[in-house]
């Protein structure tokens, strides 16, 4: 049996009985099959000593077990690591970031306890994944869309609360929260916002109650575990249009990104949309080109641009996403059009317009339906042609055309620098997948080969210090990442880490909660590391 760190075995199994006495017998897992199936499938440390095991599993029902379960965890000093659906693959998996803990599994806890279509909200507990408030509100019949993640199999608390996002209006889905349950380390119940005032009318409809806003620090957080959650829904729009933009000229990016955001900021594009390049797609698919600039970097960007004028295509483009009254979409799109027009040469494209409620044969048509609120899971093949799966190099950077040049140029000239080809990196355009700022996403490439693993740590943990080197810091990143990142996030000395330090040792003074997430550890450990 393996045993958390600084228990007896004696001790783990009398914490054990303890659990199954708090939550059933057959909801505490040990065996090494078990165990294997809380392990991350993704690790960057496959067969290395460093891929973290949990010891044990305790699956609750309800917040009075979960209560149960953090009391006597903190009776034995044992770490827990709470997961909800357990999916953060390319963040960790459901796997603890310290070996040895005991994973806090949610998933039985899957009540959709209210969904309003009048004032478009829902409350849920954390098992509730995408697909199941789906099939919810369609059984029902109700005018509400959710905001999916890419993959479906997520659960609305887990994705929220590692500040994951989606596509449609309400993509930015911690923000889209109004409203927390949370069980703190020392087992007792806080509720966030309205929630506090017992009897409260609008615990989904005000998020800030009275006195100071909470709700973030249970986010990407070590300092409670969430029991329920309040989601703002999308009212069923009457319809869905894009139209993309292109433009000819590698420069065109500047007065493009800047016409984008100005759209977006002033609420006319509402939707996740990436920059695009037509002509770098086009070239790496023509395998004469392709085989000419297979080096590390790709083509330089005159030869690009060449290849882009031969052959008629858009050096960026950009897809835009409009939702609403159909009168009101066609002329958002014109409104939009008649802005980039500005720049000489573009050329626009209209996509269908999707009229709501889609009927099922319309649906199929589209196998990506997440834009429009439907859960499914056909971008988690994504990267499994590159290897056995993949971690994300995820940073943020300004929404401007000047940025995602240097970012480009950066990027290249770290490959370059470390001697890699694009083809073990996959990197997906700059994504608005929170407002007011540009998603980079890299899908690292995990493979479970010891040697080649280890250099793509190295490489990995060099791009954090080369975007931190420009001023791009990570939006969320993989466990085996998150002391890395957290010490870019060093302004005053590290002021940031040593706030986040001493709330953890007053809410949870014995360590229990995830330690070491985003490079907050407890006290003891803290001074063991050190
Ligand atoms: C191909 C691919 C595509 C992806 N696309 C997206 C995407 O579009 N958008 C996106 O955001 N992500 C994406 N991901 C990342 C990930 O798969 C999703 O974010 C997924 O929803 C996270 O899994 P989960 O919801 O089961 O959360 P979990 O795995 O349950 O948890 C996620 C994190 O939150 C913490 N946590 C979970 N529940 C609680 C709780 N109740 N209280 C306190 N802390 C908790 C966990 O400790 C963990 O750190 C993608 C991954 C892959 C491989």
């Amino acid at each position: 049996m393996r045993v958390p760190p600084g228990l007896t075995s004696q001790d783990f199994s009398s914490a054990l009985q303890e659990f199954e006495a708090a939550v059933g017998k057959q909801w505490v897992f040990t065996s090494d099959e078990d165990m294997d199936l809380y392990r991350d499938s993704y690790s960057p440390f496959w067969h290395e000593a460093q891929d973290p095991v949990p010891s044990a599993a305790v699956a609750p029902d309800n917040v009075e077990q979960v209560q149960k379960v953090v009391r006597i965890a903190n009776a034995y000093k044992i770490p827990l690591w709470t997961i909800s659906t357990g999916k953060n693959l390319g963040y960790g998996g459901s796997a603890p970031l310290l070996s040895g803990s005991v994973v806090l599994d949610l998933k039985r806890m899957d009540r959709i306890l209210e969904v309003n279509d009048k004032n478009h909200y829902a409350l849920v507990e954390p098992g509730v994944s995408y697909f199941d408030l789906y099939e919810y509100i369609q059984e029902r019949k109700l005018k509400v869309w959710i905001d999916p993640a890419d993959p479906g199999w997520g659960s609305l608390i887990g994705n929220a609360v590692d500040r994951g996002g989606g596509r449609t209006p309400m993509r930015d889905h911690f923000d889209a929260h109004c409203g927390m349950e949370v069980v703190l380390p020392s087992g007792e119940v806080l509720r966030t916002g309205m929630g506090a005032l017992p009897g409260s009318k609008t615990w989904q409809q005000y998020k800030y109650g009275f006195g100071p806003y909470v709700d973030g620090l249970f986010s990407q957080s070590s300092l409670g575990v969430v029991t329920k959650m309040g989601f703002w829904l999308f009212p069923e729009p009457e319809a869905y249009l894009t139209g993309t933009v292109g433009v000819p000229a590698r420069e065109d990016i500047v007065p493009l990104v800047a016409t984008l955001a100005n759209l977006m900021n002033s609420g006319m594009v509402a939707g996740n949309t990436s920059v695009t390049s037509p002509v770098a797609v086009a070239a790496r698919q023509d395998s004469e080109f392709a085989a000419q600039h297979a080096g590390p970097g790709g083509p330089p960007a005159q030869e690009l641009q060449q290849y882009a004028r031969t052959n008629h295509l858009a050096y960026w483009g950009v897809e835009l996403p409009f939702y609403g009254p159909a009168k009101v979409v066609a002329a958002q799109w014109e409104f939009a059009r008649e802005k980039f027009s500005a720049i000489p040469g573009a050329t626009f494209q209209e996509g269908a317009t999707r009229r709501f409620p889609l009927d099922s044969k319309e649906s199929e048509k589209f196998p990506h339906t997440v834009a429009m609120g439907i859960p499914n899971l056909s971008v988690f093949g994504t990267g499994s042609s590159h290897s056995e799966g993949h971690i994300w190099f995820s940073p943020i950077i300004p929404m401007t055309g000047e940025a995602v040049l240097e970012a480009q140029q950066v990027f290249t000239d770290a490959y370059q620098e470390m001697g890699m080809a694009m083809g073990p990196l996959f990197f997906l355009g700059p994504s608005s997948s929170y407002p007011r700022c540009f998603l980079v996403l890299f899908g690292f490439p995990i493979e479970h080969d010891v040697e080649k693993n280890r250099k793509n740590r190295e490489h990995f943990k060099r791009l954090i210090e080369v975007a931190a080197a420009h001023g791009w810091g990570e939006y969320r990143t993989h466990t085996a990442f998150m002391e890395a990142v957290m010490s870019t996030y060093s302004f005053n000395n590290h002021a940031l880490l040593h706030f986040h330090e001493t709330i953890k040792d007053a809410v949870d003074p014995n360590g229990i909660l995830s330690p070491g997430k985003c490079g907050i550890w407890p006290k003891h450990m803290r001074k063991e590391k050190a």
